[in-house]
């Protein structure tokens, strides 16, 4: 389920600047991105016109069946509409797999590398725990 596409963002001078673009990211399937999306590798984008960069540009959903959510993390300016995309996951094709599968695991939403380095920090220490 890891959908990688080539897009483009528009930045704020007008000009459109091509990236891949990660829209989900599934562990089991490409255990390799797991490091990637840590060292913050995913979705990040440069603009050759005006200089501008960003890290995680676009949202990606991240799945490893290991932990107890599969996680939306989102570009760290998007927290003010936190609500309105909390609805939107609700809705979204993946509330309707995740219920078919019956396993009660559940969707979470975080902005910034920062929150999601957190997260996956804490699932792993737990997932360590439960192993010993
Ligand atoms: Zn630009």
């Amino acid at each position: 389920m890891t959908k990688i596409q080539m897009g483009s963002i528009q930045c704020q001078c007008g000009n459109l600047v091509k990236v891949t673009l990660h829209y989900s990211i599934n562990v089991r399937i490409n255990p390799e991105l797991k490091q990637k999306t840590l060292k913050r590798k995913i979705n990040n984008y440069y603009c050759e016109k005006c200089g501008a960069k960003s890290e995680l540009a676009y949202q990606f959903l991240y799945v490893d069946y290991n932990y107890d959510e599969w996680i939306w993390c989102y570009p760290e300016g998007m927290r003010n509409e936190e609500a309105k995309i909390r609805e939107k996951m609700q809705n979204s094709p993946s509330t309707k797999l995740l219920n078919s599968l019956g396993t009660g695991t559940k969707q979470t939403v975080v902005f910034g590398y920062d929150e999601f380095v957190k997260k996956i920090t804490f699932y792993d220490s737990k997932f360590k725990k439960i192993k010993k």
